[in-house]
């Protein structure tokens, strides 16, 4: 009988069904303040960019910058990218916020070129998503436009994810407009994702950026060692640039300065900095005092 079973369900399900919904409840509620936390510092413009330097160890020169999102909540304190993209990307809010990143990269690059200074290429994060839109090319070049930043001042760092969703020659012509306009394109965490290698030869990707993970146990790890080793190659195969990430000591730095990757990002050069720290690093550098090396770092 129906109502029986459903009785029945009820009455053996009740304690569960108590303990569900406490749990749920508690979850659901640290789900919504995290929502609610991010609607609102969209709004009133919480969020902030930070810029980690990218170092030539080789020649000792500033190359670029990526721009890292931060978010310090008055409630939540701070929360990492790590947790809000992915919360921006479910929410349908990751269009507006990877506009008002790749603004506020403009803002800052306009700041920098008028009080006389040379800044590096920018380089910021794009989340698969934004890359559906075929529309996103074009509302970057206004922004370039609106805020007369030459095309080269900004380059896209685009995770293997990018590029195994949604159509596969829409994509195409969108990653093509942004090379023609001379907007550089990177893959970002190179080496951990699923896609096929296919993609390196077929899109207008310039720079390989190898994941801190094949870093972090360098130089020790004979394993990482031989991996990286196979990235550079197949990179300068390919006639790709590269970027080694999450560089954080001095022998890290100088393997993979010896294997072909002097290109290096990370805490061991420098932390990401707020945007007066950046002024300050590029004023220095019309004075040969930046980029400065750590007292460890003996080039070979
Ligand atoms: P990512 O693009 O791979 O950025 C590198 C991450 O490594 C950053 O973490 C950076 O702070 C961290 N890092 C840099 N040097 C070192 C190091 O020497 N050691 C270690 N352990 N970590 C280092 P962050 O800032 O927490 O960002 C995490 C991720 O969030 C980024 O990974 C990126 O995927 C995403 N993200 C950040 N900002 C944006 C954004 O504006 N838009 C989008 N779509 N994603 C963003
Ligand atoms: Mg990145
Ligand atoms: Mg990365
Ligand atoms: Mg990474």
């Amino acid at each position: 009988h129906a109502d029986t079973a459903m009785y029945r369900a009820k009455e053996t399900g009740r304690n569960n069904y108590c303990f569900y919904n406490a749990q749920m409840g508690e979850r659901s509620y640290a789900d919504l303040a995290l929502e609610h936390g991010l609607r609102n510092a969209l709004e009133n413009q919480i969020l902030h960019l930070v810029y980690q330097p990218k170092i030539d160890v080789g020649n000792r020169s500033w190359v670029g910058m990526e721009a890292l999102l931060r978010w310090d909540d008055e409630q939540l304190g701070s929360v990492s990218p790590g947790e809000f993209i992915p919360l921006a990307e479910k929410l349908g809010l990751i269009e507006e916020l990877g506009d008002r990143v790749i603004e506020q990269a403009c803002k800052d690059l306009q700041a920098w070129i008028a009080a006389g200074y040379k800044p590096p290429p920018v380089s910021i994060n794009v989340s698969a998503r934004q890359l559906v839109d075929y529309s996103f090319a074009q509302r970057v070049f206004n922004l370039l436009e609106l805020y007369a930043i030459p095309a080269e001042l900004i380059e896209l760092e685009l995770t293997e994810s990018c590029l195994v969703i949604g159509d596969e020659s829409d994509q195409f012509q969108l990653l093509k407009e942004f090379d023609a306009k001379g907007i550089k394109l990177s893959i970002d965490d190179f080496g951990t994702g699923y896609s096929s290698l296919s993609y390196l030869r077929k899109l207008p990707i310039s720079t390989i950026k190898i994941d801190q993970s094949f870093i972090s146990e360098l130089p020790d790890s004979h394993e990482d060692a031989q991996l990286v080793k196979a990235i550079i190659g197949m990179s300068s195969a390919l006639g790709m640039s590269l970027v080694a990430e999450g560089v954080e000591t001095s022998a890290q730095a100088t393997l993979l300065h010896g294997l072909g990757c002097s290109v290096c990002q990370g805490f061991w050069l420098a932390r990401p900095a707020k945007v007066e720290q950046v002024t300050d690093w590029l004023a220095a550098m019309t004075k040969n005092e930046w980029p400065a090396f750590p007292e460890d770092w003996q080039p070979i």
